[in-house]
């Protein structure tokens, strides 16, 4: 889906009219229907607001270009697992159980980040030796620990 279907979608679900999108973003009502027609796309800091105004992450209102994995513990990010900045603003590159308003909420070394992960695939029915391999290669390419 591209950009114009998402918003036209997010906006129609918060029940917002163009106008009132054009004042919270300080952009005019005709630029939110050209958007919505697909004759122009915001610019990046407009994009930014929609994110924050609409709740959903950058990455989705583009139409999900990336597939994204939370780079603390690896697991595949959907908008409603997102953690969030000091700001409020949604933070793509970490899960909401890694990281919250601004920082991580435990500062584990990755040798205890690999053991929750693997306790938690094990409970989901993934054998230990496997879980441990599986994380052990993933771990060391995420941002959080590559040196
Ligand atoms: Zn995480």
């Amino acid at each position: 889906m591209e950009f114009k279907d998402h918003f036209l979608k997010l906006r129609e679900r918060r029940g917002l009219s163009q106008q009132e999108v054009a004042e919270q973003l300080n952009v005019t009502r005709q630029a939110v229907s050209r958007w919505e027609r697909g004759e122009t796309t915001p610019n990046v800091d407009t994009l930014k607001q929609i994110s924050r105004l609409m709740d959903v992450s950058l990455n989705t209102l583009l139409g999900c270009p990336r597939e994204l994995y939370c780079q603390s513990c690896g697991m595949p990010l959907e908008d409603e697992f997102l953690g969030r900045d000091s700001d409020g603003a949604l933070n793509e590159k970490f899960c909401k159980w890694c990281y919250d308003e601004g920082h991580f909420l435990s500062d584990c070394t990755m040798e205890e980040m690999q053991e929750q992960c693997v306790s938690i695939m094990v409970q989901q029915g993934v054998e230990e030796s496997a879980a441990r391999q599986h994380m052990a290669s993933i771990l060391p390419r995420l941002e959080r620990w590559k040196q």
